[in-house]
């Protein structure tokens, strides 16, 4: 029989490889299962004759100042991984272009009418007063939301570490106050404006939930994140972070295996004991850390019969998030040729959050982020060229109307459209200096990721089932004790470090019950 491990990991995104890096730097015998040929799921790159795009990475919190450290920094540092990070010292750009029949609107820097065009700084205190400048009366209003922000974070480390703490959650009654309130109940309490409110709210859709339905508390925690220091990305993509990761984990002692697909779990007295990979090999372990889709797994690695009844329930009441659509174009011009000034520039149809979710359910609304890397790699791409990419969202099944035969057509139009969209927000020329371009619907990513709709999202984030319920229920809300999963289906959502917490918080349950002898 093959050796046994300590803990197999299934998936090699980036919860996968974070709990693989901890697992293996604990000593326990690790092994990580990947289906593709290289790490990361999401967090790759990929090339297309001159250009080496990122495929997903708009922007990561956590890269702190040279004065302080940020948490995602120091999880690299402690792991021992080599990431060369490239500061970005502004937030968002967000632009709603003026449609017919609308009040207040203004010609801005591009000679475009618009009714916002908010350019939003880094540092509490710049955000609120640049907000105060947007929408009189707002600042106070802002500073608070910053200010419930900070103490936030003790929160969570009270919910998370409850034993190792001089203070519990209910020692910070505002907090408990604010724990049921949306993030558009919150902003009211605390008298924002709505104009500030629907600027504020930009980043909603990093996490796929509008302002409706995505709580307070955990929005304030995205913002506060980005706005405290800025974000960073890898000089070389995030093919270099996963790198890193996978450096760490053999460096450790972990063993990786690429082209390996899970394809069942072996059950042994009604609980996990090892796995089948590729319908042929068996390898048996102590402890699983899935980073694929409970939906995905249940499906595709269990018989009905041994899916816990409360897993189907859960995954009855779950919606699966929004899905993206991404164009990436490497262009014959510099961006300076092209008349780009920012790395990301949101282009809204409506500056409300809950009417651009609401438009998502069309294909494409009007609805589209573009960034340029080259803002903050300049020479991320050969001399005279650069590289930008779009991204818009949808939800629910989108594709199933689009015949096969169709769906090359289809792919194009998308295309187009979101390219003129930003030619006209920006007003600027794209199309005539289009080099290389690259398109993934999502049937791209779900190919790809192994995803429910191609979604790197995970389940929706409501009321009844946002970040606090999921942390407090993380164990009771796993299949097996000793199958556990991690990433973006997990408690803090999508995203590089929630996906990266996810796989720590895993590992340290399997860490702390393999050592206990359990
Ligand atoms: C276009 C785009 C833009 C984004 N922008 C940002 C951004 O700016 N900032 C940010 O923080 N996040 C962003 N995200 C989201 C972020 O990338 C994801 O939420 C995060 O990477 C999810 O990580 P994960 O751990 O869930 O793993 P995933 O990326 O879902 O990877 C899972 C891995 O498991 C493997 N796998 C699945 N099933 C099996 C199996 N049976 N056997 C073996 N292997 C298997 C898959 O091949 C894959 O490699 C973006 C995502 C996309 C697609």
């Amino acid at each position: 029989m093959s050796k046994k491990y300590d803990v197999i990991i299934i998936g090699a995104g980036n919860g996968g490889l974070a709990a693989a890096a901890d697992c293996a730097r604990a000593g326990l015998s690790t092994l990580l299962l990947e289906r593709h040929n290289i790490p990361g799921g999401s967090a790759s790159s990929f090339v297309r004759g001159r250009f080496e795009f990122e495929p997903s990475l708009h922007e990561l919190a956590g890269i702190g100042t040279p004065e302080e450290v940020g948490s995602i920094e120091a999880m690299f540092t402690r792991w021992g991984a080599d990431v060369d990070w490239k500061k970005h010292n502004s937030t968002f750009r967000l632009i709603v272009p003026a449609k017919k029949g609308d009040k207040d609107t203004f010609i801005n820097e591009n000679g475009v009418e618009v009714t916002v065009d908010a350019r939003m700084p880094v540092g509490f205190e710049n955000f609120a007063r640049k907000l105060e400048e947007i929408v009189p009366g707002s600042y106070e209003s802002c500073m608070k939301a910053f200010d419930l922000s900070e103490r936030l974070f003790k929160a969570f480390d009270a919910l998370d570490n409850p034993a190792k703490l001089p203070f519990s959650i209910k020692d910070l009654p505002d907090i408990m106050r604010m724990a049921s309130h949306t993030l558009k109940e919150g902003l009211d309490e605390l008298g924002m404006p709505k104009k500030a409110q629907d600027i504020f709210n930009t980043y909603w859709c990093y996490m796929g939930s509008p302002a409706s339905t995505f709580d307070f508390l955990y929005y304030m925690t995205v913002l506060h994140s980005y706005v405290k220091s800025g974000t960073g990305i890898p000089t070389l993509r995030s093919h270099e972070m996963s790198l890193a990761i996978d450096k760490v984990i053999r460096d450790n002692g972990g063993d990786i295996w690429y082209n390996s697909e899970v394809t069942k779990v072996i059950m042994k007295n009604g609980k996990p004991a090892g796995v089948v990979i590729n319908g042929e090999k068996e390898v048996y372990g102590k402890y699983f850390i899935c980073n694929s889709y409970p939906a995905v797994v249940f499906r595709d690695l269990f018989k009905e019969t041994e899916i816990p009844k409360q897993q189907l329930k859960m995954l009855n009441a779950r919606k699966t998030a929004v899905t993206l659509t991404t164009v990436y174009l490497g262009m014959n011009k510099t961006k300076e040729e092209l008349g780009i000034t920012d790395y990301s520039v949101f282009i809204a149809p409506d500056s409300d959050s809950d009417k651009q979710y609401a438009l998502t359910k069309d294909f494409f609304s009007g609805y589209c982020i573009i960034n340029c890397l080259n803002e903050i790699i300049p020479d991320c791409t050969p001399e005279g060229t650069c590289q930008l990419f779009l991204t818009t969202m949808t939800h629910g099944d989108v594709m199933k109307d689009i015949k096969p035969e169709d769906y090359k057509k289809f792919k194009t139009k998308v295309a187009k459209d979101m390219i003129e969209t930003c030619e006209k927000a920006l007003n600027i020329s794209i199309t005539p200096y289009i080099e290389e371009i690259e398109i993934a619907l999502p049937p791209t990513f779900s190919r790809y990721l192994n995803t429910p709709w191609g979604t790197p999202y995970g389940y929706m984030l409501e009321k009844w089932d946002s970040m606090i319920p999921r942390t407090a229920q993380y164990i009771k809300d796993q299949p097996f004790e000793n199958f556990l999963f991690c990433g973006a289906t997990q408690e803090r959502g999508d995203g590089y470090g929630c996906a990266y917490y996810s796989g720590e918080k895993a590992a340290g349950i399997a860490i702390k019950a393999l050592k206990e002898g359990k």
